[in-house]
């Protein structure tokens, strides 16, 4: 077998290989679609990663998520202070008897102590954002 044969018989067992990945892919995706979630921006509170990023979040998970970059339980949705722009972890004590919007008023930007922040929106809700007027949505 010479190297161009070789080299089709790879992209043909490529293809091969993402065609049936993707069609297993979105079998599997739709019951995973129908669970209540959404998307979020995340923060991991660990001192070592820091990491944000965005990430599924299952509809009546309580936080700290795992980590998707350090593994650990220490993820939190990313909060963006509103005087002095820094992002953080919103840290919330898990009670799953208080209402989201409770627990946001719990904490303080660590940066200069202000509680007004709002949650760091994903790029897709960016991207909403700038189409349509804010005000339509509270
Ligand atoms: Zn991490
Ligand atoms: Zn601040």
């Amino acid at each position: 077998m010479d190297s161009s044969t070789k080299t089709v018989v790879t992209l043909v067992l490529l293809v091969g290989v993402i065609a049936a990945a993707s069609y297993f892919a979105v079998r599997r995706s739709k019951p995973d679609e129908e669970k209540l979630g959404y998307t979020a921006v995340l923060m991991c509170a660990n001192p070592d990663c820091k990491r944000q990023y965005e990430g599924r979040i299952v509809a009546g998970t309580p936080p700290p998520f795992v980590c998707k970059h350090c593994g650990k339980k220490t993820a939190y949705r990313a909060m963006k202070c509103l005087d002095c722009s820094g992002i953080f972890p919103l840290v919330v004590q898990e009670d799953p008897t208080k209402p989201e919007s409770e627990e946001i008023r719990t904490q303080e930007c660590p940066e200069c102590g202000s509680r007004y922040f709002e949650i760091v929106p994903t790029k897709a809700e960016q991207k909403e954002a700038e189409k349509e007027p804010r005000a339509t949505e509270e």
